[in-house]
């Protein structure tokens, strides 16, 4: 077995990727056979400004734009599925580890901090990440290879080896039209909100609201109070709001002056994400519900009304 390092040349901060991965090299892959370094990017030219190597030689794939579809594609054609492929943190390698993994019916996981090969062979590789808000590390066990792992972010640098990389091949992309993956192009605006780690209010919805239309009467009584909202895990895996705002051991773990909750039944896994909260409010139908011995203030009664008459004294106040 091999290690392969695939690396975005696409990318301002290269450099600071190829440091990740030089470490991670260092610190996991002493006893495993090296391989080349896979570089996607826009031209031989940028290849060759780039400032150190990760490898003896390197392979560069150029392509005018970043398309996943057409580095996949070249990647699909030269990986060998005994191999271990190591991508940046950077938002390309995740998806292109994860999808190169499916296309070839091997192992992927991402955000890996550590990897465990023993005898540098294939055999029972393990890859650790952290996981619940980095309280715990996991550690998953790849079968079947290719290998491809996406680096966690924030790992410690090392320097690369100083001077050019050999270029050993280079893969003209060109060939693969871009244009016919894309079928369209827009750009949606981030989300520019305060995180929920720091909100002072905060309202947050659970599984008995029933439906992702009810969030919207929460999104009102928050948007009213200068508050926001967020999720428990179900009414998150429903897509009733974006993952970014699950509360909870899995997602944010907040401290707001107060905190309302509809509908969630109070699990522990949930709790440690409102439990520094200065007031809880819970609204829940049932009266035995976990988080009503938890609460200030608890509502035995369906969310909806309760929120609608909060909402209208709100309004008049
Ligand atoms: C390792 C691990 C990590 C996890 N991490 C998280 C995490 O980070 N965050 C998280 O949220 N969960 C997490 N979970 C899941 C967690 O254990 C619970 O399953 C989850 O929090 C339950 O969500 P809920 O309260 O919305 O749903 P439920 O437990 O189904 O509760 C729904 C509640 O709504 C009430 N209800 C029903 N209808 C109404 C109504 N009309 N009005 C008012 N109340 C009503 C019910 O009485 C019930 O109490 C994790 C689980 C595991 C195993």
């Amino acid at each position: 077995m091999r290690y392969h390092f695939v690396l975005n040349g696409y990318l301002q901060n290269c450099q600071k990727l190829m440091q990740e991965m030089k470490s991670f090299k260092e610190t996991y892959l002493s006893a495993v056979e090296e391989g080349v370094t896979y570089l996607y990017c826009q031209s031989e030219e940028t290849a060759r400004q780039l400032n150190g190597r990760l490898t003896e030689n390197a392979r560069v794939l150029i392509a005018k734009e970043y398309v996943p579809e057409v580095v996949l594609k070249v990647l699909e054609e030269l990986a060998n599925p005994e191999d271990l492929y190591i991508f940046g943190s950077d938002y390309a390698g995740e998806e292109l580890a994860v999808r190169l993994g499916a296309r070839l019916g091997g192992s992927s996981l991402t955000s890996v901090s550590s990897i465990q090969i023993k005898n540098g062979t294939k055999a029972g590789i393990k890859a650790g990440k952290m996981v619940y808000s980095n309280h715990m590390e996991a550690i998953f066990r790849m079968k079947k290879g290719p290998y491809c792992i996406g680096l966690a972010k924030g790992l410690t640098k090392a320097e690369p080896y100083p001077g050019q990389m050999y270029i050993a091949e280079v893969h003209n992309c060109y060939e693969y039209d871009a244009a016919s993956y894309i079928i369209e192009r827009s750009f949606e605006p981030v989300e520019q909100e305060e995180s929920l780690e720091e909100a002072k209010v905060l309202i947050v919805a659970g599984r008995g609201i029933g439906k992702k239309e009810h969030i919207a009467l929460l999104q009102e009584l928050a948007e009213r109070i200068g508050g926001q909202v967020g999720v428990s895990r179900p009414a998150a895996m429903n897509a009733w709001l974006p993952m970014n705002h699950l509360i909870g051991v899995s997602g944010a773990m907040t401290n707001p002056s107060v905190c309302i909750t509809a509908g969630i039944s109070g699990a522990a896994a949930f709790y440690a994400g409102i439990e520094k909260s200065k007031f809880i409010v819970a609204v829940n139908t049932d009266e035995h519900a976990p988080i009503m011995k938890n609460a200030d203030v608890v509502i035995v009664e369906d969310f909806r009304p309760f929120i609608e008459a909060l909402d209208k004294i709100l309004e008049k106040s």
